[in-house]
């Protein structure tokens, strides 16, 4: 398996590289979902996984099941999370993405609930956690395949259900400042820090990506208690939503644990590379897009995950 051949790291590096393109937040979506169109030949090799993967409207019925990494897999068993609850909304509905493992539909549900005691907002926005049946993905996220990752938007649940329209169109907030230096101030408060922290000290949250900006303002407001500081990672994009990643789900040994996070709190020489010209102005480069997945380099057992019924 290909995935054998590259380091965790390098495979982290691939989950990521997608995140801050399609699919992001602030992207609408739609009330009318249209359709895909039925493949010619699903069963030619050369199918994108995330073809197939895309077209799956359903969880696959069997136990529930993680299977691969983050960026290279699949997930068996997912379950829905409700699109209304006591403390959370999911947004965009018109994505599907609203499946994961039970593990992590059980930590959300647990987690948007413990936010009103955290801080003054009612809930979570929660946007992208996985398709039906994991796998790759027809836009936006590298990652979110397995059913333990889920995007948290950086804006409060307003006080009421938000329309189907709402949910489709609301934008989320950008909370960082237009040089990409520091958070806006107008726009980042101390309930942001709060939710961040309550998810960053949950023990089944692995870590947790936001915008370096973001990091930043972490580590300074952070206060007293600083051990959560490690798991909360810099990366490109998510300034509008952070997100969060579960571990491996207890006794699963087809889930692929990505490597612990670094000893220290990250705020300073590490963070620092993040403010460096190179990263904030990078040179335009020509795009090369990395051939899709097929089912070949997804883990054997995806390719009964995806034909399940
Ligand atoms: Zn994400």
């Amino acid at each position: 398996m290909l995935l054998g051949l590259v380091s965790k790291r390098t495979a982290l590096a691939l989950a990521c590289a997608a995140m801050a393109g399609a699919g992001s937040a602030q992207e609408r979506g739609t009330l009318e979902p249209k359709p895909l169109p039925q493949l010619a030949h699903p069963e030619d090799p050369a199918t994108p996984a995330k073809e197939l993967f895309g077209r799956q409207a359903e969880a696959a019925p069997l136990a529930a099941r993680t299977i691969g990494f983050y960026s290279r897999g699949c997930l068996a068993g997912g379950r829905a999370l409700p699109v209304n609850g006591p403390a959370w909304a999911v947004m965009r509905l018109s994505r599907n993405r609203n499946w994961g493992h039970p593990a992590l539909i059980a930590f959300l549900e647990r987690f948007a609930r413990r936010v009103p005691s955290v801080s003054h907002w009612p809930g979570i926005l929660v946007g992208d956690l996985s398709q039906p049946r994991g796998g790759p993905m027809l836009t936006g996220h590298a990652s979110h395949q397995i059913g333990l990752d889920a995007d948290i938007w950086l804006t409060p649940m307003p006080n009421r259900e938000l329309s189907r329209y709402e949910r489709e169109e609301m934008s989320a907030v950008n909370v960082v400042r237009a040089d990409r230096l520091d958070v806006d101030p107008a726009k980042w408060t101390p309930d942001h820090l709060a939710v961040v922290k309550a998810a960053a000290q949950a023990p089944e949250v692995q870590r947790i990506f936001v915008n370096a900006a973001i990091k930043k303002a972490i580590c300074r407001e952070a206060g007293g208690d600083r051990s959560w500081l490690t798991k909360v990672r810099p990366y490109y994009g998510h300034d509008y939503h952070f997100h969060v990643r579960l571990v491996c789900p207890e006794g699963e040994d087809a889930c692929r644990d990505q490597d612990p996070v670094p000893p220290g709190e990250g705020c300073d020489g590490s963070l620092a590379y993040w403010f460096s010209d190179r990263v904030l102005h990078p040179k335009p480069a020509p795009i090369r897009p990395r051939p899709p997945l097929t089912m070949a380099q997804m883990p054997a057992e995806c390719r009964s995950v995806l034909l399940a019924k």
